[in-house]
């Protein structure tokens, strides 16, 4: 596949923008057609999540034999995951391995940041420009920018005081980072921050965890896979993962509930459900009754149980009870890791509530909460993303009519199928605001979304059309058909970056469509009618 050069600059069929797995897969599917195409990365290898997250604890919480690739069986027989929940370094290296196997390599140019991309309506092309001064044009723009990977760093008051290190948890230093003997404070106790605490306390003086929000944890029991479970799996990968895909979140078939009310059976019933899901481990803690997202009854023996849970594992009670959180649970993403709770009975850690005060201010070596200052000698930010409307905002986009897609999303990021958005013809989100994205198994909504993406690039080159955008109309639709899915369920009722609560003065709108199995079926209608709800020409 080569590159033209037009005009004094290349010209590609598709510019794709992220070499993480949602890209490398997009690459691949369009090479697959016979055209060509460019991938722009800002880092320097692929990998996405698991290039820039080097912290140390770092995994997947969907299980490592569900988390992989589904389009080639070749592969997914070929690559023998060390334990239920990857770590990052093996995914990463996984990553690279899947570049390396169908020679992606060839097609990306590393350390190149998109800046800005212009659909040109004389020419029906998109021009995209990247920091290192390329300019390239293309029929398609498809955006695998990631929906977490614009990491977030809340405002404090003087942070540059501070002498100590500071750093991300999503964008850790590559050459890893020596915490030993160290006091380090930790702010944020979502999923990344779950991870971390358990694998760096043994080697720290101290560490103070800095919570404005307790989450909930359930045990990942991780381990080595049973290789009995891995044969069954690998002797019908096909079933496997199309199993996985009638689930609600694209993973945890072997795991299936009931299709009943956790209201209309005994309570123990329920209790004893829990308790084997909370002796099994990982993310399917929720799945055991059809109501524990919609109803908050039902939801609150749930969230009783964890909090019993806590109370039982940390010894000191007002500790617990800080931990105990206050929203109903799966709100907000429930984490999955081990040692979690255990780690605050260690007696080189403090947990500081900072739920009423925030951070005030940093000193030179301290953290200034509430009436206290706390002396550390490095500062942990494990503060998460702006999530799914971040990195593609950062690109400036502009469609039709000169229309920038920072206006356009002011209120919110209005789009079709979490696809595409009107006004900016050909161009693709891979699993963004408005499809199932984070509330799914990734790998199989990047599956789904490369797919269709492909046939749908295919479908216009061979039947000689030059623009597919979404209708306005449509997209009106679909943004209320989202949101009310979204209002039957318990998600919309607390803070949570699904609703761009973390980030301020973000619209709020709550993003993920719910339910990966209606809207793979939704998307397979469209096509099947003809791209309907889209404008062809
Ligand atoms: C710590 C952590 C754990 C996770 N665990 C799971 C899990 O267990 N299961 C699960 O399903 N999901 C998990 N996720 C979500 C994870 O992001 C996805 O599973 C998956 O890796 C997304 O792949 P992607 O290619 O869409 O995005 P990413 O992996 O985020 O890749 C996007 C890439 O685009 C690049 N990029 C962005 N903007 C630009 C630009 N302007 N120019 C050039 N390049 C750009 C970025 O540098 C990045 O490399 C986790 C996320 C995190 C942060």
């Amino acid at each position: 596949m080569h590159d033209e050069v037009h005009s004094g600059g290349l010209s590609v069929d598709v510019v794709i923008v992220g070499a993480g797995f949602a890209g490398l897969l997009m690459l691949h599917q369009i090479r697959r057609l016979g055209l060509s195409a460019l991938v722009y990365e800002r880092g320097s290898d692929v990998g996405g999540t698991w290039f820039w997250n080097r912290y140390p604890g770092a995994r997947c919480d969907t299980e490592s034999l569900e988390y992989s690739y589904q389009f080639s069986t070749e592969l997914f027989r070929e690559w023998k995951w060390s334990e239920r929940f990857a770590t990052q370094p093996e995914l990463l290296s996984y990553a690279q391995h899947v570049a390396q196997r169908f020679d992606l390599y060839a097609n990306i140019h590393f350390n190149s940041a998109v800046k800005k991309s212009h659909y040109d309506e004389k020419i029906r092309k998109w021009q995209t420009t990247t920091s290192s001064g390329e300019c390239i044009t293309s029929d398609f723009l498809i955006l695998a920018t990631g929906c977490l990977s614009t990491a977030h760093l809340p405002e404090i008051p003087e942070m540059d005081r501070f002498l100590g290190k500071v750093y991300h948890t999503g964008n850790w230093p590559k050459e890893g980072v020596d915490l030993t003997g160290q006091v380090v404070g930790i702010v944020g106790t979502g999923s990344s921050a779950i991870q971390v605490i358990p694998a760096i306390v043994p080697q720290l003086r101290h560490l103070y965890v800095f919570q404005r929000t307790a989450n909930y944890v359930v045990p990942a029991w991780n381990g080595r896979i049973p290789s009995e479970y891995e044969l069954s799996v690998m002797a019908d990968p096909a079933s496997f993962r199309r199993n996985n895909a009638t689930m609600i979140r694209a993973h945890g078939y072997r795991n299936r509930g009931k299709d009943l009310s956790a209201l209309s059976v005994p309570h123990e019933q329920v209790e004893r459900d829990l308790e084997r899901r909370w002796n099994t481990g990982g993310l399917n803690f929720l799945d055991g009754f059809n109501d524990l997202l919609t109803s908050t009854d039902a939801n609150r023996i749930a969230a009783e149980f964890v909090k019993a849970k806590i109370r039982k594992i940390v010894k000191n009670p007002v500790v617990s009870e800080l931990l105990c959180p206050r929203h109903p649970i799966g709100c907000k993403r429930v984490s999955v890791g081990d040692g979690y709770y255990e780690s605050f009975n260690a007696e080189n850690v403090t947990l500081v509530d900072i739920s009423q005060s925030g951070i005030q201010r940093l000193g030179e070596d301290s953290i200034e909460a509430g009436q206290s200052s706390y002396r550390c000698d490095s500062l942990i930010f494990a503060t998460g993303f702006d999530a799914m409307t971040g990195p593609i905002l950062s690109i400036n986009i502009i469609g039709r009519n000169g229309v920038t897609l920072r206006e356009k999303w002011r209120e919110g990021p209005r789009n079709y199928l979490g696809l595409s958005v009107s006004g900016f013809p050909n161009f693709f989100i891979m699993t963004g605001p408005g499809s199932p994205s984070v509330l799914t198994n990734m790998h199989v909504s990047i599956d789904q979304h490369a797919a269709w993406i492909s046939r749908c690039i295919n479908s216009m080159k061979t039947r000689q059309l030059t623009e597919i955008e979404a209708t306005e109309d449509s997209e009106s639709r679909w943004v209320d058909t989202v949101s009310q899915i979204a209002s039957n369920t318990i998600f919309p009722s607390c803070n949570s970056w699904y609703l761009g609560a973390n980030i301020p003065n973000k619209p709020r709108m709550f993003m993920p469509y719910i339910g990966f199995p209606s809207y793979e079926s939704k998307c397979k209608e469209i096509e099947e009618n003809n791209y309907s709800g889209f404008k062809l020409v």
